[in-house]
């Protein structure tokens, strides 16, 4: 087939078919228009089949009236690549994007959520409880004290070096730039889905960074609160539309949160039960190995 051929039309809708690399599924041309109502998860995208794809598009009406109806109450803004979240607290719904033009999700299609500096957890969050863990950013940040202060230090070394000779500045030195790297790069964000087309959907949000010629602590505490408060308001918009019934424990650290976690759940019954609930959680991300183990002796009484 040569590339001005004639292409059916697309079998979806009968409409014209892009002459500019269009979209095939199972050998079949698809125009622009319906393959860009496809919003799922990128590797469900790879296999997807003919059929698929026309379920897909039951799902996509059905989701269109979610659209329509959406009010943004509010929106925060993430990453780098302008993303943004939006929600509707009236109708506790919640969309990635600017507009409700992507996939609508239901609070209740939400199963759990972490969000993490690099790999360390901040919080965790699910039908089970809210968990807020103790960050060492603010410690990390503030132990690079010294090393910043040395760095300035050489810097203006290397400015009256420069002057020396003939007052002037003759910009000679060579221009050093700060380039240790911050207590952590990003806060990732995990949302785990119940749903037919999502099952994880990541996105990072750049943590602060130094400026790299006059950097400072300071500057870098402010802006890693501003990201935080940023990270406040997305925990508590996802609580209210996916968790409005649970409690949030700020407490963080370890076992702390565990009784508090154990108390909102119902009364013990079958250990083995029992274990399997804590293992579940653990698996969807909220509990971690350790505490999992800790809690499954507590059950065995061993
Ligand atoms: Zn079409």
């Amino acid at each position: 087939m040569g590339l001005f051929s004639k292409k059916p039309p697309c079998p979806i809708c009968g409409g014209k078919i892009s002459w500019f690399l269009p979209t095939k599924i199972e050998g079949e041309y698809i125009c622009d228009t319906c393959y860009g109502k496809l919003d799922i998860q990128t590797d469900k995208e790879l296999n997807l089949t003919m059929q698929d794809f026309k379920e897909y598009l039951m799902f996509y009406d059905q989701n269109k009236l979610l659209k329509d109806q959406f009010v943004i109450s509010e929106q925060i803004d993430f990453g780098l690549w302008d993303t943004k979240i939006i929600f509707d607290h009236q109708n506790k719904l919640f969309c990635m994007s600017k507009q409700p033009d992507k996939t609508v999700f239901e609070g209740k299609q939400l199963k759990s959520f972490t969000i993490k500096e690099d790999s360390t957890p901040l919080f965790e969050g699910s039908a089970a409880g809210i968990r807020r863990y103790a960050s060492t950013v603010t410690e990390r940040a503030m132990a690079m004290a010294p090393q910043i202060a040395q760095f300035a230090a050489n810097r203006r070394m290397a400015r009256t070096l420069d002057r020396l000779d003939d007052g002037k500045l003759n910009n000679s030195a060579t221009v050093q730039y700060f380039n240790s790297p911050e207590p952590f790069q990003a806060f990732n964000v995990e949302l785990r889905f119940d749903h037919p087309y999502w099952t994880v959907l990541q996105c990072d949000m750049d943590g602060p960074r130094f400026d790299n010629t006059h950097p400072d602590v300071n500057s870098y505490l402010r802006s890693y609160q501003q990201s935080i408060n940023e990270i406040e308001k997305l925990v508590a918009a996802l609580k209210a539309v996916a968790f409005p019934e649970t409690a949030e424990q700020s407490a963080g650290l370890g076992m702390v949160g565990m009784g508090a976690l154990h108390t909102t759940m119902a009364p013990p019954a079958d250990p083995i039960e029992e274990i399997k609930k804590y293992k579940a959680l653990m698996e969807d991300g909220v509990l971690s190995r350790q505490e999992f183990e800790t809690k499954k002796k507590q059950l065995l009484g061993i």
